[in-house]
């Protein structure tokens, strides 16, 4: 997208009416009784009665045997810009069930299949091992959710990425690294690199769907956008994962922290169309000066 585009947005934006910028006590998934026994169903409530659950199978190819094919669409306006500050001063939550990081210095813009714009705050980010999402099927060895909260109301947009150690290379990752697995609860963390990570994502491959929170109380708030290119993670580093969960019998008896994915139920998968693209979408170091330019414009 362009600086230019991204003004006339924002400026339609703010004519579309009053903001209200919410206190960010959503920082965190509610969480209840979570438990993965049965990979999630038997959790009750919108859990087992909603039509637009999470997480889902995403097909990767147009030719492929994904029973959500018919239901994949392309968008050429479909696009996410992230940016965010230094994640430093971190610590590790333990919540048993995953790995918790409350960091709130990241931002996200996000243009849907409609060409609306959006604006979302970081609340935090977590872990599941192995991949919540399958892609024609396929579970890769971890998925984060970075979790964001709309600037304007409840709305949540969950920032989706992948570690495989077979797609994305049998290699140790810093990220990972930096993340303190295996270390006690609280345990205060060195300087995070998500920016490496996220400035040397490929972002040609999103897809965005409209879905849930992927643990009790399964509310139907969240715009997912997944970002299909699969990062590297090391052997040593996918089994430290696993000895917390999908390994370990106390935890689920063997099963990971994801839940079984979820019926479509004739909701659409938009895909970017790259055929159209122009421009990728936009990783700034620090602060973004457009993300500077809209939240000074929100305030005003
Ligand atoms: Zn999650």
């Amino acid at each position: 997208m362009t600086l230019k585009r991204a003004i006339i947005d924002f400026r339609f934006i703010k004519d579309l009416g009053f903001i209200i910028i919410f206190t960010l006590v959503m920082s965190r998934q509610s969480l209840g009784n979570i438990h993965y026994n049965d990979e999630g169903r038997d959790w009750t409530g919108i859990c087992s009665t909603g039509k637009s659950q999470s997480p889902i199978d995403i097909p990767i190819k147009w030719a492929t045997e994904s029973d959500n094919l018919l239901f994949l669409k392309t968008s050429s306006t479909l696009d996410v810009m992230v940016s965010q500050k230094q994640m430093s001063n971190l610590t590790l939550k333990d919540n048993i069930y995953t790995y918790y990081y409350a960091f709130t210095g990241g931002y996200l813009a996000f243009w849907d299949e409609s060409n609306n714009l959006d604006t979302y705050q970081l609340l935090q980010f977590h872990v599941h091992a192995p991949s919540e999402h399958t892609f024609n099927g396929k579970h890769y060895d971890v998925e984060i959710h970075f979790v964001h909260q709309n600037t304007n109301n409840n709305k949540l947009v969950a920032f989706g990425l992948f570690f495989d150690s077979r797609t994305g290379g049998d290699k140790e990752n810093e990220f990972i690294t930096a993340l303190g697995v295996g270390k006690s609860n609280n345990t205060a963390l060195s300087e995070i690199p998500a920016l490496n990570l996220l400035k040397n994502l490929n972002f040609k491959e999103i897809f965005h769907y409209e879905g849930s929170l992927t643990t009790p109380p399964c509310s139907e708030v969240v715009s997912w956008i997944l970002i299909h290119d699969v990062q590297p993670i090391s052997s040593a580093q996918v089994k430290d994962f696993n000895n917390k969960w999908m390994n370990n019998k106390t935890f689920a008896g063997g099963k990971g922290n994801n839940r079984e994915v979820q019926q479509l139920n004739q909701r659409f998968i938009y895909k970017k169309d790259t055929a159209s693209m122009q421009d990728q979408a936009i990783i700034i170091d620090g602060v973004c000066f457009i993300m500077l330019l809209l939240f000074a414009i929100y305030l005003s």
